[in-house]
């Protein structure tokens, strides 16, 4: 073997080699469905000998996070920043280039390199199989355009009921990592919640996670601008009848934003036009901000008001995600949606691991919150 081997065949898997010239290689990424430029690519890599191999994708597009690519070693088993540090990672794009070089250890080394740390089918399955899983019911909530089972899961049967999401955008794995831990944070305490149910769709577009789409800004709409009068996709359209069923008092949609810089680089709750959803999201935000851990923290004063930023009604001209459409409900449930960056939060570095633990947190929070709000 004389040159480098670099394909997608892996779950969530997405590159187009562009070039490889000895250890040069030349990638981007695929946007598939997705209009304009978006961030998400994964790949592994078969190393032919050991030595530096430098990759760089080929336009200016931001595709990597203040902490370099997430690295595996292991195929897929466990994920690693590239970079431990913001300090470490300040030549990674001082040329307005997207590029690393990593240095391959032994001939026929696999490694396999993602923009996130991903979370895929393969990890729930890993966490309903733990000790505190097992106590998760799975249900289908149904199939996917694709004919996936898209999974539904219940904890707890008290009468306070409590819906989270994730992975609206197919590619924001961060979101299912915290989502992860509030529900083992909830099984690990079953006595605290014994006034509560969670009900979690942890993987909205569950094609695309497994596919390894954008997600982001699919055309004709993605799946968090589908809660309308005809949603195009089953999920959502499954997701809105069982919130009809179910009144949840609080629903609880989870993402990560872009892939760095600003707002990208620490969590934040997006805010909304209804006033009555808006108290709820200031008062949860200063309850997380308490609860959060050390190795997560998160503060109000990173939220963004409607009206600011990205956050104004142009970016909803497409459809309705899931938060303002819960303000139409007539039970009036409260209804939030957080964005959980990537790689780091301000100076701190986030792993899977501490991803976890801001969903201990929320748990937590979710608790305080509705306790004493009724
Ligand atoms: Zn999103």
């Amino acid at each position: 073997m004389d040159s480098i081997q670099i394909d997608a065949q892996l779950p969530g898997g997405n590159i187009i080699v562009k070039a490889i010239d000895g250890n040069q290689v030349l990638l981007n990424r695929e946007m598939r469905d997705t209009k304009g430029n978006w961030i998400y690519w994964k790949f592994r890599a078969v190393f032919p000998s050991a030595a530096e191999y430098t990759f760089r994708f080929d336009d200016s597009y931001y595709c990597l996070t203040s902490r370099g690519p997430a690295v595996s070693l292991d195929k897929g088993k466990s994920w690693g920043w590239f970079y431990l540090s913001g300090a470490e990672a300040t030549h990674l794009h001082a040329h307005g280039t997207e590029a690393f070089t990593f240095t391959a250890e032994f001939a026929g080394q696999e490694v396999w390199f993602c923009q996130c740390i991903p979370y895929m089918e393969s990890d729930l399955n890993a966490f309903l199989a733990s000790a505190e899983g097992r106590t998760v019911q799975r249900f289908e909530l149904c199939k996917s355009r694709k004919g996936r089972s898209v999974e539904l899961l219940r904890l707890g049967d008290g009468p306070m009921k409590v819906f989270l999401s994730s992975r609206h955008h197919c590619q924001e794995s961060m979101a299912t990592y915290a989502l992860e831990g509030i529900l083992s944070e909830v099984a690990t305490h079953p006595q605290e919640y014994s006034d509560f149910t969670f009900w979690a769709v942890p993987f909205v577009d569950k094609d695309g996670v497994e596919e390894g789409d954008q997600g982001k800004n699919r055309m004709p709409h993605d799946h968090a601008r589908d809660y309308g009068a005809a949603p195009i996709y089953p999920e959502v359209c499954a997701i809105m009848e069982l919130i009809h069923r179910e009144k949840p008092v609080l629903v609880f949609d989870m993402h990560c934003p872009w892939v760095r810089g600003g707002d990208s680089e620490h969590v934040y709750f997006v805010g909304q036009a209804d006033a009555r959803l808006q108290a709820g999201i200031d008062r949860f935000s200063a309850i997380i901000a308490r609860e959060a851990p050390p190795d997560f923290p998160t503060d109000p004063r990173d939220d963004i008001p409607f009206g600011q930023g990205w956050n104004t009604s142009h970016n909803y001209e497409q459809g309705s995600p899931i938060v303002p459409w819960c303000a139409t409900l007539p039970w009036q449930p409260s209804a939030q949606s957080i964005e959980i960056p990537f790689a780091n939060t301000h100076e701190v570095t986030v792993t899977a691991d501490s991803a976890r633990h801001l969903g201990n947190a929320l748990a937590r929070s979710i608790k305080k919150y509705l306790i004493s709000n009724f």
